[in-house]
Parts: C-alpha cells; sequence; structure tokens
C-alpha cells in the first residue's frame, strides 16, 4: 500500500489525480511591492496558477504580505511561493506570509567550503544541523499552513552529497530524500520535490530515479518538473519539452515550470500547451518512428500539417522518449515530406547527443538579477552561436554558485548593478566589467583563450 501526499499551495491541491499545476516565477525585485504585483497581475491572466518570487533578505520576505495584501484587493488570489537559498532565517520569515517555500538542500545548510572530503563525524554533525533547522522550519509551516519545496538542482548540490555520490542523478535524489525523511519523522508531509538539472538527460534520469525510489519506500510526493537554465528562444523551448513533456508522457510531474531568458509572461502559453497534451495522468503510448536499416542508430520521425511550435514539441517529447529505448546517435525530422535539419540538430544537441553550435546555459532571471539578463544573452548569442563546441553560461547572479555554470568554458554573470563578472571555467578572469562592455570583452577573452580554434576543428 503506497502513501499518496497531496499537497495544498493556498488554493490549490497539488499531486495524485489532480490537474498539473504551471507555475513561473517573477523577475522583478521583491521589495519593489508595485513592480512585483503588476507582473504577477499580468502571469496570473496569463493562466499561471503559482508565482515563486526570491527572498533574499528578511525585508524581501516581509514584502511577501504586502503583495499578497494587494493582490487580494484586486481580487487575485494566487498562492505566492518564497525562493529562500542560504538562510533558514529568511525561510522562517517568508513562511509566515508565503503559501509554499522553497529550500535548496544544497546550499540551505550546508555551506560552500571547499572541502572533497568528510569525515564520518563531520557528516553526522551536518546532518544534525540539517535535522534541527527544518524542525523549526515544519513547526513554522504547520502553523502557517504553508508547504515546503524541497528544490534540488543538479548544479548547486552540497559538498558532502557530492563526496558520497558524485554530481549525479544519484546524488540529486539523496539529497532531497535526506529531507524528505527528516520532514517524515516530523510528521510534516505538505511538500512538493523537484530534481532540476540543465542537463536534460540528467534531469530525466533523477526524475524517474524518484519515481521509482517514492514506490520502493512506499510513499509518492508530488514532483516539481523544471530544466533550469534552459535559455531562451528555440533552445530553451526544446530541452523544456523534451525533459517535461517527456516525464509527463510518462506520468511523471505535478506541477511545472518552463524557465525561459525571456519575459515570465512568455513561459505560460507554452507550459500549459506541454500540460494539455502530455498531462493526461496516464502513461501515453510510445510515438511512431522508423529506424533507418542502414544504420540502426538513425531515427527518422515523420509528421504533417503541424504549427511550428507543436512540430517542435512533438519531435522534441517523441524523440526523448524514443531514446530512452535505444542509444540514438541521429535525427532525421520531415515535415510534410520536407527535412527540418535545423530543429534536428538542435534536438541532438539539447539531448547532449551532438553539438553542432555553441551551447548556452541562461538563468530565467529573479529579484537577485542587477542587469537586462534579457538583452545581454541576445547580444551574447549574435557574437558567438557559430562557435561550435563552446560552452557559455549566462547568469543573473553567482548565488547557486559556480556549480550551476554545469561545466561551461565561459560564464558571464551579474555582479552587481550593471555589471558583470566572466569566468573562464570556474577561473574569475574579469571583474566589474560594465554591461555595456562586457560582452565584447567575452569575446575578445574568448579569441585569447584559443579555444575557437580548439573547438572548432
Ligand atoms: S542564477 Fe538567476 S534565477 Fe538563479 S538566483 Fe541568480 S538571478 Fe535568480
Amino acid at each position: 500500500m503506497i502513501e499518496k501526499h497531496k499537497t495544498r499551495i493556498g488554493n490549490i491541491i497539488v499531486g495524485d489525480d489532480n490537474d498539473v499545476i504551471v507555475q513561473s516565477m517573477t523577475n522583478t525585485d521583491t521589495g519593489n511591492i508595485n513592480a512585483s504585483v503588476e507582473q504577477i497581475v499580468e502571469l496570473a491572466g496569463a493562466g499561471c496558477q503559482i508565482v515563486r518570487l526570491t527572498c533574499k533578505n528578511i525585508k524581501d520576505a516581509q514584502s511577501l504580505k504586502e503583495i499578497k495584501k494587494s493582490l487580494s484587493e484586486k481580487g487575485i488570489g494566487i498562492p505566492l511561493a518564497a525562493d529562500i537559498h542560504f538562510m533558514p532565517k529568511i525561510a522562517e520569515h517568508a513562511a509566515l506570509y508565503a503559501d509554499k517555500i522553497r529550500i535548496n538542500p544544497g546550499n540551505y545548510i550546508d555551506k560552500r567550503k571547499s572541502k572533497s572530503s568528510f569525515s564520518d563525524d563531520e557528516i553526522q554533525s551536518q546532518k544534525n544541523n540539517v535535522k534541527q533547522s527544518l524542525t523549526s522550519l515544519a513547526e513554522i509551516c504547520k502553523r502557517n499552513s504553508t508547504s515546503i519545496r524541497i528544490g534540488v538542482n543538479h548544479g548547486s548540490l552540497s559538498e558532502r552529497m557530492m563526496f558520497a555520490y558524485g554530481n549525479t542523478a544519484k546524488g540529486m535524489l539523496e539529497s532531497a530524500l535526506e529531507f524528505i525523511e527528516i520532514f517524515r519523522e516530523l510528521n510534516f508531509h505538505d511538500l512538493v520535490i523537484s530534481l532540476k538539472a540543465s542537463h536534460v538527460p540528467i534531469m530525466i534520469e533523477a526524475n524517474r530515479l524518484m519515481y521509482n525510489e517514492f514506490r520502493n519506500r512506499g510513499f509518492v510526493y508530488p514532483i516539481h518538473l523544471g530544466i533550469t537554465e534552459a535559455g531562451s528562444g528555440m533552445e530553451a523551448r526544446v530541452k523544456s519539452a523534451a525533459g517535461i513533456g517527456s516525464l509527463l508522457a510518462e506520468n511523471i510531474g505535478d506541477t511545472i515550470r518552463v524557465s525561459l531568458t525571456e519575459d515570465p509572461v512568455e513561459e505560460i502559453p507554452f507550459a500549459k500547451k506541454l500540460t494539455a497534451r502530455y498531462a493526461k495522468r496516464k502513461i501515453l503510448p510510445m510515438p511512431h518512428s522508423t529506424e533507418n536499416l542502414t544504420d540502426d542508430l538513425e531515427l527518422v520521425l515523420n509528421y504533417n500539417n503541424l504549427n511550428e511550435e507543436d512540430l517542435l514539441i512533438s519531435t522534441s517529447v517523441d524523440f526523448a522518449r524514443l531514446c530512452n529505448i535505444k542509444a540514438y546517435k541521429r535525427l532525421k525530422i520531415f515535415h510534410n515530406g520536407k527535412e527540418q535539419g535545423e530543429l534536428a540538430d538542435i534536438i541532438l544537441q539539447a539531448l547532449g547527443i551532438k553539438y553542432s553550435k555553441a551551447e548556452f546555459i541562461a538563468c530565467p532571471s529573479c529579484g537577485r538579477t542587477q542587469f537586462d539578463i534579457i538583452e545581454e544573452l541576445k547580444k551574447v548569442k549574435e557574437k558567438t552561436s557559430h562557435l561550435k563546441g563552446l560552452k557559455i553560461a549566462v547568469m543573473g547572479c553567482i548565488v547557486n554558485g559556480l556549480g550551476e555554470m554545469a561545466g561551461a568554458d565561459f560564464g558571464y554573470v551579474g555582479a552587481g548593478k550593471g555589471k558583470v563578472d566572466i569566468y573562464k571555467q570556474k577561473l574569475l578572469i574579469a571583474k566589474n566589467i560594465d554591461a555595456e562592455d562586457a560582452v565584447d570583452e567575452l569575446v575578445k577573452l574568448i579569441g585569447q583563450s584559443g579555444q575557437i580554434q580548439e573547438k572548432e576543428n
């Protein structure tokens, strides 16, 4: 007998047979009440059902109360989630006003000390600290009917978890399970769990592992799906469709966020399309495909009469699902008999199979971003897309650590108001550059590194 938990988030219930819920996040300064309310009104109008806001300090946490009040005066009761990194005290504060708190096990208690090994005593002491802090948070959440998302990111696992499991899907799962088991001991079940990654295959693997592990342990909690740092445009939509859509088609996932480095309102119609097509609360039949008989690792997919976005979604989801059965190396897509080479290349790249141009990871931005990341990403893409094999991370801030940049060759990271730091892998090589000069500086540094020639060969 499996315990199936549903979780109330404000006026919404997620989990079990309930509809899959679409959510997003503001990119305003949470302390700017008017701007945040205005964006939430827009998001709710577009069909967003839960909105998350970053809380980087106590003032942000307190702003949630004002934001909620202002929304309620406008007749908008959308649940608000508070996004917390590093600071248990802020989580405890935000839990008084938010409907849900998101905490990241990778940085909630365990601090980064650049340690690569841990003694048994050190591990036990950190576990005790985690338990103590979660006990306090659970009590506050119980009193205030606030739910908790245990939001694990592949790019910010704690050093303790990396030591035990490596930077792997298993490490992500174990990171979540440690927190889940503590909350279960505390008889706190209003949980949602997410295992997110920017690399689509890792995200899919982690969520499948979790789905199976839940059943082995005899419980199920609602799952939130998302690809982190997916970036913008077609590439981001392909990654999100492949990761989120393929899992929904297997009946994994109870709430989703499509993260785009665009206006957050743009996320909603795409997310709605994924839920409408794949969140049927049953395992959907496998797509039809043709294998090329001359090469058993080439897959051929044929479609007819779809618009551009539906074709992108169908091909991305179908290929991701079929890759779970066989390790395809090549893909051909035909639409109304015409070959779609660019789309096939983007899908192969999104699934880490073949890289045919520069790879971008970019965070969707939030209240911590202090430069115009949407514009900056556009500029970076324009100037570097042709650099095949190069991986560039464009991030609003460094809060989740360098790990979030997921093995990027270069990192372009917000460093303060209108300022950017540039990293070469994990090394800071240019500090506090004015945002208007930073793309040129990046291009110059890439050129100086000799990496272009090396990668283009
Ligand atoms: S990396 Fe981006 S989304 Fe994440 S906290 Fe920083 S600005 Fe916000």
